[in-house]
């Protein structure tokens, strides 16, 4: 039987997960799971969950693991999981890694890939990045308050996510170090974290982590 293959995508925010999760999601076949992109998506569609979680994004807050553990849950059952699922923005916490080990089938690989950059670079990172609203494909603006614009890949308005605001980013930050940073010895003492250098091209990190994912 085939293996299922789950690539859990740990760093900062402001990272580079969801570029790279795009290109692994491509060359390895498998979905591109990012909860955050799932709450924005139910945010703007203005669904009673959205309602529910718009008030924790706005405020860089997470929201709570038993939330996200049954969002996660319920799209690992699509039929396009069944090959394996890239994890971008999960799991966050402790609680959330057991409720992932929990879920996992036998016949899983599983690499942890932590993306290792600096916090004054992320946060430089993140102030600069725009998105385009539509196909959520991801921008480097060139100053800070810089200017919003139309998508080259769909068309679509490129605008500053709403949590990339200089406050929102110290306290998304402050919620990465507190809630989060523990799942590194969580993945390392399981032998499972692989650590990549971030801070280089989108290509070089990209070679990087293939070749550890196929070392796995
Ligand atoms: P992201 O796009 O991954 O930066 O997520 C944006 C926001 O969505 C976060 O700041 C949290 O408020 C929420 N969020 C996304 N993923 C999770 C998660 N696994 N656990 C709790 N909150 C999450």
């Amino acid at each position: 039987m085939t293996d299922r293959l789950i690539i859990v995508l740990l760093g900062k925010q402001g990272a580079g997960k969801g570029t790279q999760a795009d290109l692994l999601s491509k060359h390895y076949g498998i979905p591109h799971v990012s909860t955050g992109e799932i709450l924005r998506a139910a945010i703007k569609a203005g669904s009673e969950l959205g309602q529910r979680v718009k008030g924790v994004l706005d405020a860089g807050e997470l929201v709570s693991d038993e939330l996200v553990n049954d969002l996660v849950e319920e799209r690992f059952a699509q039929p396009d999981a069944a090959r394996g699922v890239l994890l971008d923005g999960y799991p966050r916490t402790v609680g959330q890694a057991d409720a992932l080990a929990a879920m996992l089938l036998p016949n899983t690989v599983t690499a942890c890939i932590n993306l290792d950059v600096a916090t004054d670079l992320v946060t430089e990172r993140l102030a600069m990045r725009r998105v385009c609203k539509a196909c959520s494909a991801i921008y480097r603006s060139v100053d800070p308050s810089g200017e919003t614009g139309v998508c080259e890949r769909c068309g679509g308005e490129v605008v500053q996510r709403g949590d990339d605001t200089p406050e929102a980013i110290r306290q998304r930050l402050s919620v990465y170090e507190r809630d989060t940073a523990p799942l590194l010895d969580y993945y390392s003492t399981r032998d499972l974290l692989i650590t990549i250098n971030g801070d280089d091209s989108v290509d070089n990190v990209f070679a990087a982590i293939t070749a550890a994912v196929d070392e796995a």
